[in-house]
Parts: C-alpha cells; sequence; structure tokens
C-alpha cells in the first residue's frame, strides 16, 4: 500500500468505520456506490473491486463488461450523517478501469477530464475551478416533493423569513465534516432558493466536491422532510437555479497565469485567449454544462441567466462575467451558463479544453459588453456580433455533433453515449404535452 492508502486504512481504523462505499460516476452525472466491509479496505486498494459495467448507464455492452474500480485515497470522507458509536461509514471516489485492457476506461467521466488536466498540465497549468451551486428548497406532501417553496425569503435575507438558514447550517456542518472548505451560503433571489459556494480547488477536487455536495443537500433536506432540488428551472417566471463557475489558471509555481497588472481589467495574453476558447466553444459547451430539457427553460432573458454569446466587467446579463478581484491569486472568469443538472467532470473537462484551445490557436477575445444585452434587439446584436445560445437541448446537441474540439474532450466512447441519450430524451420531450398546452388550447379549441 502507498503511504496516502496506509493513512487511509489507519484512519478507518480510528473513526470505527464499518462499511465502505466505493463511488463513480455514470456518463449522465448520477452517482452510483458499492458498498463493501471495512475489513475488504486493502484489498480494494491493492485489487480494485470487480463489477459488471453492463448494468451502468452508458457503459459498456453486455459481453465486455468485467469492469474495476480503484478507489482514490485522497477522496476518503467520513459521511457525517452515517456517524453511529456502533460503526460508520465512509466513501472513496474510484477510478474505473478496463480490466480487458488494464488502462483507464475511456467512458469514466473522472478519466475524461483527467485527460484534460494532463492537457493544462503539458502545456504549465493546473486549472482551479470555484462553483456556485444554487438549489431550491420545496415542502413535501405526504412524502413527495412539491414546488411549494419551503420560505419566502429573498436575496440575502436573513431569518426568520429566512426558515432555511438552519438547515443551510447543517448543510455547511456535514459538508464541513467531509473537507469542504464552504465560503458562504445565503438565500438566493427566488422564494425557497438557496446557494453556498465553497472554495475553489483544482478542477478534479472540484468535480468530486460537486458530486458530494449534491447528495449532502439533498440527504440534510430529506432528514428535514423536505425536498432540496437542482432542477434548473423548476418554477417558471422566477430565476433558476445556475452553477456559475470560476475559472483560472496557475502556473507550476503556483502563479495566477490570468493576472496581469498592468491590463484595464487585470487579465493576462493568457486569460483572454483562454476566454476566447470558451466564447468560441460555449455553443457546444451547453450541451454539457445544460444536459437537460428544463435547463433551456432557465436559458432566457431577464433572470440572471445568460443567453448571449460575450462577456462583461460589470453586466450579469453576459455569459462570462470577470468579477472583482483584490489579489492577483483571485484574477479569474466566470461563466455562468453550466447549471447544477451538469455532469461535473465532464462540464469542466470541456470548459477547460475549449479555453486551453484558446491559447493553443491564440484566439483573440473580443471587446466586452458593458450594456445589459437582455435589452438588446437583433439589430445591435448584430452590430456587436453577439450570438445566441442553443435555445434547446436539440440545438445544443447539434452544436456539440458540430465542434470537433469539445467532441475531442469527451473523447469518442461518452461523446457517443451522451449524444445517443440525450437525442432520445428530446425527442420524447417533443412528443409529450405539456400543463401548458391543455391549460391553453384544450377548451379554446
Ligand atoms: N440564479 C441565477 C442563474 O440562474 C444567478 C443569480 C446570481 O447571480 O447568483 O444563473
Ligand atoms: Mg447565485
Ligand atoms: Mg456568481
Amino acid at each position: 500500500l502507498s503511504a496516502e492508502e496506509q493513512a487511509v486504512v489507519e484512519r478507518i481504523e480510528q473513526e470505527n468505520i464499518d462499511f465502505l462505499r466505493l463511488q463513480f460516476t455514470d456518463i449522465l452525472g448520477t452517482v452510483k456506490n458499492v458498498s463493501i466491509p471495512a475489513s475488504q479496505a486493502e484489498k480494494a486498494f491493492q485489487k480494485g473491486i470487480y463489477f459488471d459495467g453492463s448494468s451502468i448507464e452508458g457503459f459498456v455492452r453486455i459481453q465486455e463488461s468485467d469492469m474495476r474500480l480503484d478507489p482514490d485515497p485522497e477522496t476518503f470522507a467520513v459521511l457525517p450523517w452515517r456517524r453511529k458509536d456502533d460503526g460508520g461509514a465512509a466513501r472513496l471516489i474510484c477510478d474505473v478501469v478496463d480490466t480487458e485492457t488494464g488502462e483507464p476506461f475511456s467512458g469514466d467521466p473522472r478519466h475524461v477530464l483527467q485527460r484534460a488536466i494532463d492537457r493544462a498540465a503539458e502545456m504549465g497549468f493546473t486549472l482551479n475551478a470555484g462553483p456556485e451551486p444554487e438549489f431550491f428548497i420545496f415542502a413535501k406532501d405526504e412524502g413527495t416533493a412539491t414546488t411549494q417553496p419551503h420560505d419566502t425569503g429573498g436575496y440575502f435575507d436573513l431569518g426568520p423569513k429566512d426558515l432555511a438558514s438552519d438547515m443551510r447550517r447543517e448543510m455547511i456542518y456535514a459538508l464541513e465534516e467531509m473537507n469542504f472548505e464552504v465560503e458562504s451560503s445565503h438565500h438566493e433571489v427566488a422564494d425557497g432558493q438557496h446557494e453556498i459556494s465553497f472554495k475553489y480547488a483544482d478542477a478534479l477536487a472540484t468535480a468530486d466536491n460537486i458530486a458530494t455536495f449534491r447528495s449532502v443537500v439533498r440527504a440534510v433536506a430529506e432528514m428535514h422532510d423536505v425536498h432540496a432540488t437542482f432542477m434548473p428551472k423548476p418554477i417558471a417566471r422566477i430565476n433558476g437555479s445556475g452553477m456559475h463557475t470560476h475559472l483560472s489558471l496557475f502556473t507550476e509555481d503556483g502563479v495566477n497565469a490570468f493576472y496581469d497588472s498592468d491590463d484595464e481589467f487585470n487579465l493576462s495574453e493568457t486569460a483572454y485567449h483562454f476566454l476566447a476558447g470558451i466564447l468560441e466553444h460555449a455553443p457546444a459547451i451547453t450541451a454539457i454544462a445544460n444536459p437537460t430539457v428544463n435547463s433551456y427553460k432557465r436559458l432566457v432573458p431577464g433572470y440572471e441567466a445568460p443567453v448571449y454569446v460575450a462577456w462583461s466587467d460589470v453586466n450579469r446579463s453576459a455569459l462570462v462575467r470577470k468579477p472583482a478581484a483584490r489579489t492577483p491569486a483571485s484574477s479569474r472568469i466566470e461563466l455562468r451558463s453550466p447549471d447544477p443538472t451538469a455532469n461535473p467532470y465532464l462540464a469542466l473537462a470541456v470548459m477547460l479544453q475549449a479555453g486551453l484551445d484558446g491559447i493553443d490557436r491564440g484566439l483573440e477575445a473580443p471587446d466586452p459588453v458593458r450594456e445589459n444585452i437582455y435589452e438588446f434587439d437583433e439589430d445591435k446584436r448584430e452590430e456587436y456580433g453577439i450570438e445566441t445560445l442553443p435555445g434547446s437541448l436539440g440545438e445544443a446537441i447539434d452544436a456539440l455533433e458540430a465542434d470537433d474540439v469539445v467532441l475531442d474532450a469527451l473523447g469518442e466512447h461518452v461523446a457517443g453515449k451522451f449524444t445517443e441519450a440525450k437525442r432520445k430524451e428530446f425527442a420524447e420531450y417533443k412528443t409529450a404535452v405539456s400543463a401548458w398546452e391543455t391549460d391553453r388550447y384544450l377548451e379554446k379549441f
């Protein structure tokens, strides 16, 4: 065992852990896990744990189903709500290995991200990413989730209107027990809507964190008999839930490669190229960062969510915002399109690869747009050369299939399975008849 693995085995002993949950994520972003008794930890580290990959969405066909999980010792965390005197549970996030070749499995989202990270490293960079996931808390009715907001607080409200602040506190304690550094939490704009943001970290740790975050938030809400949802637009005509992602590249010496004190916005050449890469590939990125039918109900004008492909240092209607930075280390860009239904590994992989493509090709970023783009008409958008994000999941998949850089970022296996699953989802949606339609037409015609 490596020193790190040995340390995990010792902690399992100290913390009185009885069960280990070995986790990984499928292509659509669902966390899967298999539980093993803690006594199997050493064996799991030495030999891995075998499982049948054919039952996992988008993994492999039945005839090539043997897969192996290799636990990553750095991801060891005790599950706070499982902590009991008579033995608790902990999780380890795993890499998936193709047993036939002994190589990382090309359908493993964590590996897709690792490939992007390796490419960045070859170019001398590490990506730091800081996400801001938003979510709603809804009341339950006899055990079933409703869309009745659990409180009526608004942006930055304080209790008693913000009924959920105690619950948010519990979520934060649980996250901290799982090694998160939570930076802030607040009530968001809409009734029942919240945000908890945690400290940026390297891309892999951030993707692991997002996956963990979603399960912690939902588990704590569940214990209060309410429902927390990351659905992007559960209620029409009020703000939806995004997952803004702050991005910066650091050099090997830990210097922020996005910072330049001489620039008007304190952004370096590298940052502008990266930004230009993000803008160029924005339509295809949308398929990954906004992967559900409902995601596109959020990406409409008027609710602080982006619609137009532009960047700004002041306005929140743009796709990319340059937040004010107090220190060189915090110079960064904020991508505002992602929502919390995205597979965090794939989303960070395509953002990173798009930005690196911008650096590779020396792409030039356009000037920032400082006005409210929601108020532009088509002529003005044309004059400024501003494109629009895909308007539906179908359009986003078209954009993805037309973008070789983003397809390569995903790799053939993931790109193929992802587009297949999403085309099917969109086709189902197109033939479904919604309440809006029956409300509008049933009695009129
Ligand atoms: N909820 C908004 C969105 O859909 C973002 C609000 C904010 O700026 O935090 O992206
Ligand atoms: Mg927010
Ligand atoms: Mg933000």
